[in-house]
């Protein structure tokens, strides 16, 4: 086997990898509770979107949990 194709190979299994733990890391984001929007303006959130997982703060108290958008997360660390 040459050079090229096993890197071939290696590069196809990695986009394997990397679409499970994709669909891995949206099946956590649903099963876990987590309120439909912005605890602070009540922008929508939407779980099936994967940036705006990768960038909301979920901020636990207990039992209740906070969601925070982008933008107001920036502005409570401004103030
Ligand atoms: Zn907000």
């Amino acid at each position: 086997m040459s050079n090229n194709l096993k890197r071939k190979i290696k590069r196809k299994k990695l986009l394997k990898d990397e679409k499970k733990a994709e669909k891995e890391l949206q099946n956590k984001i649903s099963n876990i509770f987590l309120p439909d929007n912005c605890s602070l303006c009540n922008k929508v959130f939407d779980k099936k979107n994967r940036d705006m997982a990768m960038n909301w703060m979920v901020i636990a108290e207990g039992e209740t949990k906070a969601l925070i958008c982008p933008s107001c997360w920036e502005k409570s660390n401004k103030s």
